[in-house]
């Protein structure tokens, strides 16, 4: 049967960036070696790592004086190494869900963090506004897309202190204006390729302000002079980050992208909102449309299971709400076809017809 892949993360991937790193993984380039084989020093690998930073800047029409970095640790490890770098003595966070959240909590090691702002109140169901940003911040930190809630931040505001974001699950989903940000990161597992790879693009002026020592391999200066090769990288998941990059500008960049994901995006809220049964759980005007959540109806709450059950039967996968919202989440990220949105929304009209 076919599978309808609405996973979280990872996620599903572009079929052709799959293709070509299993080509790679049994022989890479025709050089009878695996890409698992070789050194990260050889002038294949270095080609591949070149490649990928090269297509992530010119997709995302990054500017000069800005660095793009490939690294280990996952956006986890960002939430640490961003105040290391950057947080001297006082750092303001919007508090838009868990990883919001946890960002903010490692920041507190480092200095004073004013939360600006927080959705907690309503479990995280909408981006809050009005909220002010203390002149002497050193950064703000924002999470565009709260994938767990389904929440999404889609425009580059204008802000009196250097911003940072965790694009995570959203990057590559529309053109952002990188001018706008200091530094912008994420794991790249959601849309920009498989897990084991983190994506950093950061502003060069940003460098060398805070007054305590970093550990080496937490200076974002150190990967920048050495090519983010201080270390040995994720030589394969770079490799499969550069074909997706690739399926990304042959589809017509991040522009083509953002037309898609609205289209998948209106497709679903629209059958959510026409539906007896089911109820979008984000306030309408914060909607993510990278992760769509929805729950039942009061009325129908017993039938969730069932409806799990029915959907698993046709072909839907990664569709249950994460724990913490409940309910479902269906992630439709770039390389999700439409015509698995409109499977899921047959299923979802169809349970209707006999439940409701
Ligand atoms: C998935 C996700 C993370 C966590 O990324 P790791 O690479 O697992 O550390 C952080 N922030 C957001 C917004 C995410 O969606």
């Amino acid at each position: 049967m076919k599978k309808h892949n609405f996973n979280a993360g990872p996620c599903i991937l572009p079929r052709i960036a799959i293709e070509n790193t299993a080509k790679a993984v049994l022989d890479f380039n025709g050089i009878g070696m695996s890409i698992l084989e070789i050194s990260h020093r050889s002038k294949d690998f270095q080609a591949v790592i070149d490649e990928a930073v090269a297509l992530f800047k010119e997709v995302l029409a990054i500017p000069e004086g800005y660095q793009v970095l490939f690294l280990g640790g996952g956006a986890s490890l960002q939430f640490c190494m961003l105040p290391y770098n950057f947080l001297n003595k006082k750092a303001a966070y919007l508090e838009t869900g868990v990883w919001a959240k946890k960002a903010l909590k490692e920041a507190k090691l480092f200095g004073e963090v004013v939360t600006v702002a927080s959705s907690g109140d309503k479990n995280y169901t909408y981006i809050p506004k009005g909220w002010t940003v203390p002149e002497d911040a050193d950064y703000m930190h924002v999470t565009t897309n709260n994938t767990i809630y389904g929440t999404e931040i889609r425009e580059d505001f204008d802000c009196n202190v250097p911003l940072i974001a965790d694009m995570s699950s959203d990057i590559l989903s529309r053109p952002v204006d990188i001018s706008k940000y200091a530094m912008i990161y994420g794991g790249a597992q959601k849309n920009a390729g498989p897990a084991g790879v983190t994506f950093v693009i950061v502003k060069e002026d940003m460098l060398g302000k805070v007054e305590k020592a970093i550990p080496t391999m937490l200076d974002y200066r150190t990967h920048i002079k050495e090519g983010s090769m201080f270390n040995t990288p994720p030589c394969v998941n770079i490799y499969t980050l550069k074909e997706t990059l690739k399926w990304v500008k042959e589809m017509g960049g991040v522009k083509k992208m953002e037309e898609l994901d609205l289209a998948k995006a209106k497709l679903l809220y629209d059958a959510i909102d026409n539906s007896k049964m089911f109820v979008g759980t984000a306030e309408k005007d914060s909607r993510s449309i990278m992760n769509i959540c929805f729950v039942m109806k009061e009325q129908y709450k017993d039938k969730e299971d069932a409806f799990m059950e029915f959907a698993k039967s046709r072909g839907m996968v990664g569709i249950k709400g994460h724990r913490s919202v409940g309910g479902f989440r269906a992630s439709t990220y770039n390389a999700l076809p439409i015509e698995s949105v409109q499977a899921l929304v047959d299923c979802m009209n169809d349970f209707e017809k006999e439940n409701a």
